[in-house]
């Protein structure tokens, strides 16, 4: 799987910026880049710069005079790839830009595939696949929380704690091999009764990284958030509220949302991914049908439901079709336009939901902290402070994290059980290479590539 060709490509956004960063790693990139490189210095050239140091100059084509740079070289092992890298710091015009990396292919480069730098940093041993997953999820986080998760994880967390439990599993198998093979000086007396306590203890560490997925996945991708209610009621104008600007269309004509939009929002801290749909009620129109079916689908997968009621109006049969959709889910019930009288009975309706109730006006905004404090009751245990603690984010290693609970606890079945010593480093050996897998240390080179094939350009 080791490459050693050198590779280019641009390491800054695809758009017009004040700096543009082409970076170039492998064992050729110092002595390709002095090629279209003068320095101010004619003495300097890239070859004799020290690891972290920059030289500034000019990139030229021939005798052509491209562009003013800034080349920096880091050199292995010390640079983010474990090569020769130089980073050359020019213009950020898009034109210059990548008529400098073309000139960095044409003396030598290759275009680097999207991820290429971070793998390199893979297969150089510098991070493992875990810590590079993270810098994807960085690169992409959509909100302060899934950085500081990713940042958690790039700094090697996660890996950490697994390598640990990897450790005792493989000393616990050593020992029972030993002990098989040479019985005379490695005794299994007692032994089950102890590897009985620390296979409990490591499945409940296992356990409480599991429960920490919900959470990582709420705080990667948001809080599926759906807003349902009969027309009217004043849906879009709470979504317009959360997001504090003009997205749906408010109008006073029932239907008028039709499809359903999805939008990010960061309230307060907490992560939303807010799901707009249509106003459910029975309707012949076909194209409102079809999103209402939309919005009953978005509910059935949301992970929080805000049920807006209109305040100004009795509750009806809509409404009650509605209330259908909000057995045993997370559900918050807005009783809206708290502005204007009130007709609804909200006694029926604080008594017949078990959901939390917030009165609130979407259209002057009052109340709305009301709700916001609701959310943070509900989600994050109400506390919305993380440190250094690790979420998993990624549903690869919630799967081989599940399944290295299960071979560890048949092992503990076959304890309970009194079944050979044998029969238990099978399942244990097992849950060593699930959770190895996690750490890509049993990845097939199918999975890696598939997992750097998502990164972006120049990372
Ligand atoms: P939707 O069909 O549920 O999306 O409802 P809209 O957000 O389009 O609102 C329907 C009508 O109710 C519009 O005329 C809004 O201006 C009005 N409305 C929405 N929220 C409030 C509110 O809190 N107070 C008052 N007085 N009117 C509101």
């Amino acid at each position: 799987m080791f490459q050693t060709d050198t590779i280019a490509a641009i390491a800054t956004g695809m758009t017009n910026a004040g700096i543009g960063i082409i970076r170039v790693s492998g064992e050729e990139s110092i002595k390709i880049v002095d090629r279209i490189f003068w320095a101010k210095n004619p003495k300097k050239t890239l070859e004799k710069t020290k690891s972290y140091q920059a030289l500034f100059g000019n990139i030229h084509d021939g005798d052509v005079i491209m562009d003013e740079a800034i080349c920096l070289v880091m050199r292995a092992p010390n640079s983010y790839t474990t090569e020769d890298v130089v980073e050359i710091q020019c213009h950020g015009g898009m034109i210059m830009l990548r008529k400098i990396l073309e000139l960095v292919i044409r003396s030598g480069a290759r275009a680097a595939e999207a991820g290429e730098f971070t793998k390199r940093a893979y297969l150089g041993g510098r991070i493992d696949i875990t810590q590079a997953e993270s810098v994807m999820d960085l690169i992409y986080a959509k909100n302060e929380m899934a950085a500081r998760a990713s940042v958690s994880q790039l700094r090697g967390n996660l890996s950490e704690k697994l390598k640990e439990i990897r450790a005792m599993i493989l000393h616990h198998i050593a020992y029972i091999e030993s002990a098989l093979d040479d019985p005379e000086n490695y005794s299994l007396e007692g032994y089950a009764d102890a590897l009985q306590l620390q296979l409990e203890d490591t499945i409940e560490r296992l356990d409480m990284l599991l429960a920490t997925a919900d959470e990582g996945k709420i705080i990667k991708e948001g809080i599926r958030t759906v807003i349902l209610g009969k027309p009217n009621a004043g849906k879009s104008s709470l979504l317009n509220r959360l997001l504090g600007e003009e997205r749906a269309i408010v109008t006073e004509v029932a239907g008028t949302t039709r499809d359903t939009l999805e939008e990010d929002a960061m309230i307060q801290g907490i992560p939303l991914k807010i799901i707009d749909t249509a106003g459910i009620r029975e309707t012949t129109d076909t194209v409102e049908k079809i999103g209402v079916d939309k919005a009953k689908n978005s509910a059935e997968d949301a992970d929080l439901i805000l049920y807006v009621v209109d305040g100004a109006k009795t509750l009806d049969a809509d409404d009650r079709q509605i209330m259908e959709l909000l057995t045993d889910r997370k559900v918050i019930t807005i009783i809206n336009k708290s502005d204007v009288d009130q007709v609804v009975d909200k006694q029926w309706i604080t008594s017949n939901l078990s959901s939390p109730v917030v009165e609130l006006s979407a259209k002057t905004g009052e109340g709305m902290q009301d709700l916001y404090e609701c959310l943070k009751t509900m989600f994050f245990h109400g506390k919305l402070t993380m440190n250094d603690e690790v979420y998993i984010t990624n549903v690869r290693h919630k799967q081989a994290l599940a399944e290295a609970k299960r071979s560890l606890c048949q092992a503990l079945d076959s304890i309970r059980g009194q079944m050979p010593e044998d029969f238990l480093t099978i399942d244990m050996m097992a849950a060593y290479e699930q959770l190895g897998y996690i750490l890509g240390e049993t990845l097939d080179d199918d999975l890696a590539n598939e997992i750097f094939s998502k990164f972006c350009m120049g990372k």
